[in-house]
């Protein structure tokens, strides 16, 4: 049963001490949560700590207090609540962050993927909003805690990040009513929007050309993918969110449905990253057949590898779904 806002306001008028995390390789709405909810946390008198398995990325280093994002501590924290923000299963939460994290008593869960089997004490799932960072606004302001500055950017950054900048079908009314609150409040949009869409370190544009270079079309040219190895993730010195972002010019091909971009991982393992623009076809449904999860028209998988065989076994069931 999902919580209320007044549940979630309980717990934190009841307890001191928080530690927020987000799931690994963290994007916008990943790292926004956190810093939202955990600097309005603090402004409302609260000790937090925000962590996550692989950092901050850079990305985000641009967002306010970002420098609050902290990998896991060795010890395990003394803390009385854990909350898990955009994480659709825990151990997507990464083994160190959750092991910082094991002397919480109590867990709270809020997310915005339908895929998440409501794994807290305490569970606040709506996959009707767009971002995790679109439903800390509303608990937010429903609680009436304070807004800092930061938390505002934050959850700007999280919801137009989550959204492709406000353009997906899952962007509505409240969206944009919420963005001109935001506004209202002191946001520089053109300032924000800047830094978070006009800056790509030049090797992002290398990995485009790369990805370029393997983009085929199946199914009738309704399915889209391509492919980065290993080898030129470790020869262009990629960072994990370089590919922010990338599969949607894939996605945007007329007559494709579904865009499927699959990436070998220093271990080995293989990171499938996939997007519908067709209502018909449940992109997270296709990645739940291997594990993975998500959204209907944004999910993921992390699979074993090779390359080749993960190709070949994702995009035979993504085939099965078409219409
Ligand atoms: P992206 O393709 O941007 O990495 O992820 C798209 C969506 O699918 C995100 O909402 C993300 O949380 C979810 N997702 C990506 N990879 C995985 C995965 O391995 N497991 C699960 N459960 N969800 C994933
Ligand atoms: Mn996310
Ligand atoms: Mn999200």
């Amino acid at each position: 049963m999902n919580a209320s806002y007044q549940d979630i306001g309980e717990v934190f008028a009841k307890h001191d001490s928080f530690v927020i995390l987000s799931h690994v390789r963290p994007d916008g709405d990943a790292i926004g949560s956190q810093l939202a909810l955990g600097l309005a946390l603090e402004a409302a008198g609260k000790k937090v700590r925000l962590i996550n398995e692989d950092g901050l990325p850079d990305n985000l280093v641009f967002l306010p207090e970002s420098q609050r994002i902290e990998l896991p501590p060795a010890e395990p924290l003394d803390v009385e609540v854990a909350i898990a923000l955009d994480t659709a299963t825990k151990p997507r939460l990464g083994d160190n962050a959750l092991h910082a994290a094991s002397k919480a008593k109590l867990w709270v869960n809020i997310d915005h993927h339908k895929s998440n089997p409501a794994y807290g004490d305490v569970n606040h799932i709506d996959s009707s909003s767009p971002a995790t960072g679109q439903i800390l606004y509303k608990l937010i302001t429903a609680l009436n805690l304070p807004l800092p500055d930061a938390s505002r950017d934050a959850i700007y950054v999280a919801v137009s990040t989550d959204t492709g900048s406000f353009q997906y079908p899952s962007t509505t009314e409240d969206t944009y009513l919420m963005a001109a609150d935001l506004i209202r409040r002191g946001l520089d949009v053109g300032r924000i929007n800047s830094l978070t869409y006009d800056h790509s370190p030049y090797r992002r544009v290398e990995l485009m050309r790369a990805l370029l270079n393997t983009l085929e079309l199946t199914g009738e040219g309704r399915v889209a993918y391509w492919d980065l190895t290993k080898d030129t993730g470790e020869k262009l010195g990629l960072k994990p969110e370089d590919s922010e972002g990338m599969i949607d010019i894939i996605r945007g091909i007329d007559g494709v449905i579904v865009a499927v971009f699959f990436e070998e991982l220093p271990d080995g393992k293989i990171r499938v990253s996939m997007r519908s623009k067709d209502p018909r076809v449940d992109a997270c449904n296709v990645c739940m057949e291997f594990g993975g999860g998500g959204h209907a028209l944004a999910a993921g998988i992390r699979m074993a590898g090779p390359l080749a065989a993960a190709k070949e076994r994702v995009l035979e069931a993504v085939k099965r779904a078409l219409p």
